[in-house]
């Protein structure tokens, strides 16, 4: 199974590194990488010099964070695919245990 789920990359663009979740507020660091707003503060908190990249480790001088709204725009596409595909998922489950049972109903591929 090495093949790469086009699915699967396209949610992982849309995941924050920190907090493994879909970014919130994404904002990007002067090394193109983004994070959560919430969580690049968090990580940042407590140290009042040079703050570093959680991802590359590359150093900044200054808390330079810009909204990054393109991401957050694919992330509305993303989560709304992710749903799609969860549904499709619960489908294929529920058609393949139908076909290893002897009971036929159709009111469940219909869905
Ligand atoms: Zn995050
Ligand atoms: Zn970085």
């Amino acid at each position: 199974m090495a093949a790469v789920n086009p699915l699967k990359s396209f949610r992982d663009e849309a995941t924050c590194s920190i907090c493994l979740s879909f970014y919130k507020d994404p904002v990007f660091l002067d090394c193109g990488h983004s994070f959560c707003q919430a969580c690049i503060a968090q990580c940042w908190e407590g140290s009042d010099t040079a703050v570093s990249c959680p991802q590359c480790r590359e150093t900044f001088p200054q808390r330079t964070l810009r909204p990054n709204r393109q991401l957050g725009n694919f992330v509305e596409i993303a989560k709304q695919l992710s749903f799609q595909t969860a549904a499709g998922e619960v489908g294929a489950r529920c058609t393949r245990s139908l076909s290893n049972s002897s009971v036929t109903s159709t009111k469940c591929s219909s869905v």
